[in-house]
């Protein structure tokens, strides 16, 4: 590396949603500058960058104009296209680089991947027709999970396979596309780790945070979680590899299931801050997204120290189905904080926002954050 890119620099983001927003208060806070592209127009990233470009990820024009006024990029949407990012990387550093997202854009490649260096996972499948769907269903076993290799994320593109009857509903539910079918895990706990790894290989995490989620969307996260024994310690040289063997630099969240047996298998990975370390933000002395701002900048890493305990539950498009949330209420806890994430628009399952609540330990912590948002359905006084 040249040296680091510092602030007063550009740095870009593919993507418009929430977590380019995160990044870009933060990025702005340390007086770098952000431009945003995505094919949508007034997008949370947009609102707060200093220039928001509106261009398809397949115009190749827009994409080099968008590369030559940056000094890097990063990406905060999953599914950016691969030769978006080969268009752009021929013109600035491209942080973590292409083929990590290449790789985990795919469901089949990700675990694949993952066996091939030795990391334990789910058993798994790949399958493309509901003939190799049918044969692989007695080398899984029931149930499974039957999962889109593309485009899958908050527990889209999934079906559960419990008898063999269900195979052909499964197989239409995710639209006979290009699949993995996975052994269904019988977990005891689902817990992620963020880490963080600079240009230099210097490697810092943000601990376990344990999650729960509510028809396959993050509900609740907890971080600060200790597991017995030995898992700990694992699930964090399990997360070091996987960065290592990804040669990553910037943000990546390891998702796990622990087993009823103690045991750990790697579900998912996200090249890039995650919704279960939005935490961060509030309570940390370096959030995921400036330790993003400062991995793809080649600056140090800061500290992820977590400051006091908290929880974070997030704010799905369904609280608005009776009219505006009452904000006033959820603010009248002086240890809550309200995150907003300038959607127009809410759906039900839609993330919308998130509140981060702070408590003595984890638990009151966590009945602090699930408190504050029942109370955003309370009529006006
Ligand atoms: P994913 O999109 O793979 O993160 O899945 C979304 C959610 O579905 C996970 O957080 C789990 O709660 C559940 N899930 C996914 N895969 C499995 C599995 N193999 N066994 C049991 N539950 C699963």
């Amino acid at each position: 590396m040249s040296g680091p890119i510092l602030p007063a620099a550009t740095l870009g983001v593919l993507g418009s949603g929430q977590l380019g927003r995160m990044f870009a208060i933060a990025a702005r806070r340390m007086g770098y500058r952000v431009h945003t592209y995505s094919p949508d127009r007034e997008t949370p990233t947009g609102q707060v960058a200093d220039r928001e470009i509106y261009a398809d990820y397949q115009d190749l024009a827009a994409l080099t104009a968008f590369a030559r006024a940056v000094d890097a990029i990063t990406f905060e949407f999953e599914n950016v296209p691969s030769t978006a990012i080969e268009c752009v990387a021929r013109h600035v550093p491209v942080r973590p680089r292409g083929e990590v997202l290449h790789i985990i854009q795919n469901r089949g490649r990700e675990k694949t991947f993952l066996a091939s260096n030795g990391f334990p996972t789910a058993v798994f499948i790949p399958v493309t027709t509901r003939e190799e769907l049918a044969a692989a269903i007695p080398r899984i076993g029931l149930p499974a999970m039957l999962k889109t290799a593309g485009y899958g994320y908050d527990g889209k593109g999934q079906a559960l396979i419990n008898a063999l009857q269900d195979v052909n509903a499964a197989w239409s539910k995710i639209g006979g596309v290009e699949a993995i079918l996975e052994r269904f895990v019988d977990f005891q706990h689902e817990v992620s780790v963020i880490a963080a790894r600079g240009w230099d290989g210097a490697f810092m995490h943000y601990g376990l945070i344990e999650n729960r989620h509510c028809n396959g969307i993050l509900d609740l996260s907890i971080p600060g979680l200790s597991l017995p024994g030995r898992l700990e310690a694992q699930a964090l040289e399990i997360t070091r590899g996987i960065l290592e063997a990804l040669d990553v630099i910037g943000v990546l969240c390891v998702e796990f299931f622990v087993t009823a047996e103690q045991e750990l298998l790697v579900n998912e990975l996200a090249p890039r801050p995650h919704n279960s370390g939005h935490f961060s933000f509030d309570a940390c002395i370096t959030s995921q997204f400036e330790q993003q701002v400062r991995t793809v900048c080649g600056l140090p890493m800061g500290s992820t120290q977590i400051l006091r305990p908290c929880a974070m539950v997030n704010l799905l498009g369904e609280l608005w189905q009776h009219g505006k949330p009452n904000w006033a209420r959820a603010c009248a806890d002086p240890e809550v904080k309200l995150h907003l994430y300038g959607k127009r628009e809410a759906h039900p399952g839609r993330k919308m926002g998130h509140i981060t609540a702070f408590g003595s330990d984890r638990e009151s912590a966590a009945r602090r954050a699930l408190a504050a948002r029942a109370t955003l359905l309370a009529a006006e006084a």
